[in-house]
Order: structure tokens, then sequence, then C-alpha cells
């Protein structure tokens, strides 16, 4: 499988239904995510095809707005950065999960920095690094509590004295990741904040110095980020439009930059009592019209959403109905007037035409919500097959 989707022009015949990213707001929310970081440098983290986004493109406008470095979650992941001018070079890119002693060759191929949690991995990322006439640079990942992966923090200071003294590898930054920062109980965080601060002035102490200091997620840097955001932050979620919680008590002002739309394919007249869709589990209460939507559980718009999710058609929201199909699924638009080819949004926003003023609206958080999950999980579960299309870059 692909780890990046495909880019498509604007006018894009092969398929209606799109998914548009709005780079203006990648922008924008970046700029929200550093002003409430101090102003400290960054490291946007864009693994999972920028959470679904599409990493190229993504990518390109983070490091024109200063990005200084770029997170991903696996070497292949960087695969697409380093074949794609857009993205320059020498632009760092950091694997946030600690690799396997195997992966030293791409790991110098691809010119990526890495996460230094285990001695083995070191020992053969240095032979490799030394073979081939290259220098490695290196994160120190300490388990502070999340217990995830990294280094104890007892074991610190023993790593360090035998890990600097490996050629060809450069340990410059030190890092940590929060299990609670988007919690409202911020007690587990702060335990988390100490452990890490003692032991990274414990390896200060013994002559060891970081340029990189980082743990801020999202979730820190929106609360807390005068004591965690360190001297890099590492935002995720937040880039995208979305608090990792609703539980921040400072939640950034982000916009959503995805949004997700089709059109109506086909219509039909239903009496009353007209089973729709597979299983027939939703029959027309009424005499109605059902407007089949080209988009399905295959795409993302998960089949548990039956029965819950709704789309806005001319400012209105109307139900999905009937059991959602891998391609297609079925709204019911009761006496409404609408043509085959209408717009049809199913994340985002409209100008309300109904009793709601202003603007009516459908997010990843409404879906979360319905299906007992978290905003990441409904963005990057928006498949590969839908279209990603790219508006002001
Ligand atoms: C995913 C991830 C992040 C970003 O987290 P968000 O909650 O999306 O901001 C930061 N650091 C690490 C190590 C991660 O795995």
């Amino acid at each position: 499988m692909n780890y990046t989707t495909r880019e498509y022009p604007q006018e894009y015949p092969l398929r209606t239904t799109v998914a548009e990213i709005d780079l203006e707001r990648l922008r924008a929310n970046f700029r929200a995510i550093v002003a409430r970081g101090n102003h400290a440098p960054a490291m946007p983290v864009i693994k999972a095809d920028a959470y679904g986004h599409g990493i190229v493109p993504c990518a390109e406008v983070l490091v024109r707005e200063g990005a200084q470095m770029l997170g991903v979650a696996f070497a292949a992941e960087a695969e697409p950065l380093r074949s794609d001018r857009r993205v320059p070079y020498e632009v760092p890119i950091a694997v946030v999960t600690p690799p396997f002693p195997h992966g030293a060759q791409e790991y110098c191929r691809l010119n990526l920095e890495f996460c230094a949690a285990s001695m083995t991995t070191m020992q053969a990322f240095s032979a490799e690094a030394s073979r081939t006439g290259r220098n490695l640079h290196a994160h120190l990942t300490i388990d502070t509590g999340m217990h995830r992966d990294g280094i104890q923090p007892h074991e610190a200071l023993e790593f360090m004295r035998v890990a600097s003294a490996l050629p060809n590898i450069t340990i410059h930054g030190v890092c940590t990741h929060f299990a609670t920062a988007d919690e409202a109980d911020k007690h587990y965080f702060h335990t988390q904040v100490e452990r890490f601060r003692t032991t990274v002035q414990t390896l200060r102490d013994a002559g060891f110095a970081f340029r990189f200091i980082h743990a801020a997620n999202s979730g820190a840097v929106a609360d807390s980020s005068t004591e965690a955001a360190f001297t890099l932050l590492r935002p995720g979620i937040a880039l995208y439009g979305y608090n990792p919680s609703g539980e921040l008590t400072t939640p950034l002002d982000v916009k959503p930059v995805m949004s997700l739309k089709t059109s109506i394919i086909s219509l039909r007249r239903l009496s009353a009592g007209e089973p729709v869709s597979y299983g027939r589990r939703y029959t027309t209460p009424r005499e109605t019209t059902i407007a089949t939507i080209p988009i399905g559980y295959a795409d993302g718009l998960r089949r548990n959403l039956t029965g819950k999710a709704r789309v806005m058609i001319g400012g209105q929201y109307f139900p999905i109905v009937g059991t959602i199909c891998m391609d297609q699924c079925m709204v019911d638009i009761g006496d409404a007037d609408f043509q085959v080819g209408e717009t049809v949004q199913i994340l985002g926003s409209q100008k309300s035409s109904g009793s709601e003023q202003g603007e009516i609206r459908i997010d990843a958080n409404d879906w979360a919500q319905q299906l007992r999950t978290i905003p990441y999980e409904i963005l990057t579960g928006i498949t590969a097959r839908v279209p990603r299309i790219y508006v002001n870059s």
C-alpha cells in the first residue's frame, strides 16, 4: 500500500467525492500553535500522511511557515518527502518512533534523525553511519511515564555515557511524550514534566548539552506551554484544526483544514413504508425523496455511523438513512427540491438556509462522538481512495 494520498487538480472528473484541504487554514493553525508555545521552534508532526491531509503539500507549507524540523512515525513515511523537491533535502526529518537495528541503512539513505532508546540500535546505526561516512542525528528518548517507548530516567546518564562515545552519531535532542496532556486533571502530566526536567538537568550537570529539548504535543502546547514548551514544540492534531480533547482549559483557536464533499448521484421518490439499503434497516416513514451519494465506508464514512450521521445540502441538515454501503449511502431529503449534481457537504460548513443563524457545520468531533472515538481516528480514517484537492496554496 502507498503511504501517501495522491494529489488531484481542482476539477477532477473521475471522482465527485473529494477531501478539500485548505492550506491557508493549515498556515493559520501553525501560527496559532507557535504563538501559544511562546514562539519556540516547532517540529510539526506529519505522521500518517499528515493525519490524512497529504504529507508532501502539508510539509511544504509548514516548512515555508518556519518549521524547524518535521516529525513522522516511521522511516517509510519520510520517503515521499525525500523524493519530492517541494521539501528541501536540508530540512531535518525526525522519526518519533524508535527504529529497529536493521533500519540503519534506510535512515542513512534518507538522512533521518532517530529516537535513541536502545543501545543495540545505537551500535547498528553508528556502524552503518561510519561505513557510509555519514553523521546521523539522534534524540535521546526518555520514558517519563507513558510507558510506550524510551529508556527509564535512571538509565539516562549511563546510556548517554556509552552512546555519546559511538562514532558518527550526534545526540542533539532529548525528548519524552505525555500520556495525559489533554486531560483536565494535570496531576500526572506535572509528574512527567518533573521527571523530564530532573533527568535533563542530571544530564546537563554531567556535561551533556542538547540543542532540542522537546515534549509538547498539542495538549501540552494548548494548556501548559510555559512549562512544557522547552526548546521545540511537537504538535500534531492542532495543526489540522482540532484540539486533542474537549477537556482543555484553554483550547487553541484552530479551524479544521479538511472538508469532505460529494454530490447527489441519483434521486428517487418513494412512498411510505419502503425499505432503504442493505438489511432494510430504514423504512420511509412517509412519502419522501431519497438521494444517493457516492461515498461509503471504504472512503472513511464508517459503517457504524449508520443511523447517526447527517450531511448538509443547501444550507440544511439531512440524515443519512439505511446501512452505509462500501461506496454509497442514502440521504432522506424529504420534500426538498434538489437536483442530481447538487453539492453535499459531509464534513465542513455551509451557510445556513434554515432557522439556525449563520453557519451550520459538521466536523470530525461530531463523528468521533457518534463513534466513541477521537478526531485523530476520523481524520486518519479518510482513505486514500478520496482524492485530496488543495486550495489556498
Ligand atoms: C503523534 C505524536 C505527537 C503529536 O501529538 P498530538 O496529540 O497530535 O499533538 C507528538 N509526539 C509524538 C511522539 C507522537 O507520537
